[in-house]
C-alpha cells in the first residue's frame, strides 16, 4: 500500500482553495515548497555509555509574512513528510490568526518516553546546536507539539543562550514561566479550541448544554479542552487516550479524569468510575453525539471510518486528523469540519504573546493574555466565516482561502527579487 503523505495532502487541499476562490496558480505556486528543509543527525552518549544516533529535521515552509515559527515534534514515527506538512499547516495557520509570522516545524524520531530524562536533556541539546543556524528570535521560533515538554524549551533556550553568549528568550516559546514563559500559554490550545467550537455554536443557535461531546486524546490539548467545554456546560461522554477510551452517555467526569491521568503520568486504561464502559479508540471516533473533537495525531478520520461518524460536527484540535479523502466524505454527509488551522491556533497565538514579552521585557498577567487570545480567535473565526458565506465553501476551504490570500498577498507586495 502506498505510504499516505501528509505533505501531498496539504497541496490537494490547497489546489481546492485556490480553485474556488479563483486564485491563480503562478500566484500561489510557491506554497507547495519549502523554503528551507535541513535534515540533521544526533549522536549522543546514552546513559549506558554507548552512542546512539537519532534523526532531526527542521523545516522552514514560508517566511514571507514574518518569522517562521513552529514546533518541534518528538515521536517514534516522525518523518520529513510529517515535518513538511505541519510546517506548511503552521504558515497558514499563523495567516488565519492574522499573527505575524510564517510557519515551520521540526522533529526528532524518538519516542521520548524509551529514553531516560538525561538522555533526552542531551538530545534536546543536541538538536538546539544542530538546527541554530537556521534558528533565532528574528529567524525561527520553535516551540513543544506531540511529544516535547515547556523544560526541553528550556534546554533548548539555555543552549542557544549559550552559543550568543546573552540570554536569548525570544528564541524558543513555550518555556516555563520563570525562564520566559508566558501566563495562559499551556492552556492556551485548548482555550482557543472551546472558544472556536463555541463561536461556531453561537453561529448555528446551538445552546453547548445540549451538546454531547467525544474527544480523541487526553494530552495536554485534548485534557485541557475536556475541562474548558465542561464548564461551557456541554456533556463529554467519551474520551481516549493511546491506551484506548472510556465511555458514558450520562456523562464524563473531565474533572476527575484530568487529575486522574496527571499531565500524562498515568493511562486511562486505568481509569474506573461508576457506569463507565471501556472503548477502543477506533470506537471513539465513530461514538454517538454531537461534537467530536479529534486531539491526538493526524490522520485519524480516515476514507474507512468517515462514513461511520455520527457526530453532527467536528472541531479539530489535533493537527490533519482528517485525510482529505474523508474530508470529501464528511462534506457529502453534511458533516461540519472546523479545521485544524483556524480550532488549534491559541497555542501559536499565545507563543506569539511569549515572544512578544520576551523581546520587549513585558509581563502580562494571564487575565490579558486570555482576553487578548479571545480577541484573535474570534476574530479568526469571523474572517473564516465570513469567507465560507461568500464563496458557499467548507470552513476548511474558506481557512485556506484565507490564508492563501494573505500569504500570497504579502509575497505580491514583497515581489519576488530575492
Ligand atoms: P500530547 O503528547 O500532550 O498528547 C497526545 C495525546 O494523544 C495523548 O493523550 C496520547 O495518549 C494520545 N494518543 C497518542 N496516540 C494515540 C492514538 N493512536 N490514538 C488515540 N490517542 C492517542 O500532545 P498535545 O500537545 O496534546 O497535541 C495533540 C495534538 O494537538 C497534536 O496533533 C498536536 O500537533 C496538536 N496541537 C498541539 C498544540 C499544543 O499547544 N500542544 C497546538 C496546536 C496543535
Amino acid at each position: 500500500m502506498e505510504k499516505y503523505n501528509p505533505f501531498d495532502n496539504f497541496i490537494k487541499v490547497l489546489e481546492q482553495a485556490a480553485k474556488i476562490a479563483g486564485i491563480p496558480e503562478q500566484e500561489y505556486d510557491f506554497l507547495r515548497y519549502a523554503e528551507r528543509e535541513m535534515k540533521v543527525s544526533l549522536p549522543i552518549h546514552m546513559d549506558d555509555g554507548s552512542i546512539k544516533v537519532f534523526e532531526g529535521y527542521r523545516v522552514q515552509h514560508s517566511t514571507v509574512r514574518g518569522p517562521a515559527k513552529g514546533g518541534i515534534r518528538f515521536h517514534q514515527e516522525v518523518d520529513i513528510d510529517d515535518v513538511k506538512a505541519l510546517a506548511a499547516m503552521m504558515s497558514f495557520k499563523c495567516a488565519v490568526a492574522g499573527i505575524p509570522y510564517g510557519g515551520a516545524k521540526g522533529g526528532v524520531t524518538v519516542d521520548p518516553k524509551s529514553i531516560s530524562k538525561t538522555e533526552l536533556e542531551r538530545l534536546t541539546r543536541k538538536y538546539a546546536t544542530a538546527v541554530l543556524p537556521i534558528v533565532g528570535p528574528y529567524k525561527d521560533i520553535p516551540a513543544p507539539d506531540v511529544g516535547s515538554t515547556p523544560q526541553m524549551m528550556d534546554w533548548f533556550m539555555d543552549t542557544y543562550s549559550a552559543f550568543m553568549g546573552c540570554t536569548v528568550a525570544g528564541v524558543v516559546t513555550g518555556k516555563d514561566i520563570i525562564v520566559g514563559g508566558s501566563k495562559g500559554r499551556n492552556e492556551a490550545t485548548g482555550r482557543g479550541v472551546t472558544i472556536t467550537a463555541i463561536e461556531y455554536m453561537k453561529r448555528n443557535n446551538i445552546n453547548p448544554k445540549d451538546i454531547t461531546v467525544a474527544i480523541q486524546g487526553m494530552g495536554n490539548v485534548g485534557s485541557i479542552t475536556s475541562g474548558f467545554i465542561e464548564k461551557e456546560g456541554c456533556k463529554i461522554v467519551a474520551v481516549s487516550d493511546v491506551s484506548g477510551g472510556v465511555a458514558c452517555d450520562s456523562g464524563l467526569n473531565a474533572k476527575e479524569i484530568c487529575d486522574f491521568l496527571d499531565k500524562g503520568r498515568r493511562l486511562l486504561k486505568d481509569y474506573d468510575a461508576p457506569g463507565i464502559k471501556r472503548i477502543s479508540n477506533a470506537d471513539l471516533l465513530v461514538y454517538p453525539c454531537d461534537l467530536l473533537i479529534p486531539a491526538a495525531l493526524q490522520q485519524q478520520i480516515t476514507k474507512d471510518n468517515a462514513g461511520d461518524i455520527k457526530a453532527k460536527f467536528i472541531v479539530e484540535a489535533a493537527n490533519g486528523p482528517t485525510t482529505e479523502e474523508a474530508d470529501v466524505i464528511l462534506k457529502q454527509r453534511g458533516i461540519p469540519v472546523v479545521p485544524d488551522i483556524l480550532a488549534n491556533g491559541g497555542g501559536v497565538v499565545v507563543s506569539y504573546f511569549e515572544w512578544v514579552q520576551d523581546n520587549a521585557g513585558f509581563m502580562w498577567e494571564e487575565e490579558e493574555v486570555n482576553q487578548k487570545l479571545g480577541i484573535v480567535m474570534r476574530n479568526a473565526f469571523r474572517d473564516v466565516d465570513q469567507i465560507a458565506d461568500e464563496f458557499k465553501c467548507s470552513f476548511r476551504d474558506a481557512a485556506y482561502i484565507l490564508a492563501a490570500k494573505r500569504i500570497c498577498g504579502a509575497q505580491k507586495l514583497r515581489g519576488f527579487m530575492f
